[in-house]
């Protein structure tokens, strides 16, 4: 881990998570019996699963035209969001999903982030 002065632990130790996670129409979950049955089983588990893993569900947003599901999560790291998608109920939804993981952080942690780097962003 890089030490910044300036820069407090506990500010940089979380990370937000954004997962795009696409399906197809046939293994949609509003049409198809097992992969239904896995989301209706998240849904009722995944907060649990989140807390098991330092991790809160943020949200999650849902466009159904093109099959597709963004969620956020603010997780301790992002090794401990990977042990969640270890998690054999989340092993099961993946064989359903093609899913991208992207990492973020907010615009002030990175401001925060630059000025302690002593990163000079000109002005316009
Ligand atoms: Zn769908």
């Amino acid at each position: 881990m890089i030490e910044l002065e300036g820069v407090e632990r506990e500010e940089r130790s979380m990370v937000t998570v954004f997962v795009f996670e696409r399906h197809t129409a046939a293994d949609c979950p509003a049409r198809n019996e097992i992969s239904g049955k896995i989301f209706g089983e998240l849904g009722m588990k995944g907060q649990e699963l989140c807390k098991k893993h330092g991790i809160k569900f943020v949200g999650a947003w849902i466009l159904h035209p093109e099959h597709l599901i963004i969620y956020q999560y603010d997780a301790p790291s992002m090794d401990a969001y990977i042990q969640l998608e270890r998690e054999p109920l989340m092993v099961k939804w993946r064989l359903f999903t093609d899913a991208k993981f992207k990492m973020g952080i907010t615009m002030e942690d990175a401001m925060k982030t630059l000025a302690a780097a002593a990163i000079v962003i000109p002005a316009k």
